[in-house]
């Protein structure tokens, strides 16, 4: 028998497709297309890049992940933010477009 784990943040999965190989520093964790540095969303990535955290649980989901679980805000590519819900990610700050956090997870 399957046990749900109780998890008292909201996340969504992505739907992930890393077979694609970036050819920047700068991509979408979602897809992997490398993004330009005007991008306009950040999503809150766990679990390997696989699921999103709802912005209003960030808190929470910092406080009971692991942290290797815990990715934190990575870019994501407007196209991959509209297919999952843009209300799951945040708009990036001038600073954030301006020294993105690199992904650091790359898929198998
Ligand atoms: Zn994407």
């Amino acid at each position: 028998m399957i046990s749900e784990q109780a998890q008292a943040f909201r996340s969504k999965w992505v739907d992930p497709d890393f077979r694609r190989d970036p050819k920047t520093d700068l991509y979408c964790f979602v897809c992997q297309k490398d993004l330009k540095k005007g991008f306009r969303y950040l999503g809150h990535a766990i679990m390997g890049a696989t699921e999103v955290v709802h912005p209003d649980d960030r808190q929470i989901a910092d406080r009971e992940l692991p942290s290797e679980d815990n990715l934190g805000l990575l870019p994501v590519g407007s196209d991959c933010a509209k297919r999952v819900g843009v209300e799951w990610f945040v708009e990036a700050t001038p600073a954030d477009q301006r020294e993105p956090r690199i992904p650091v997870v790359q898929g198998a």
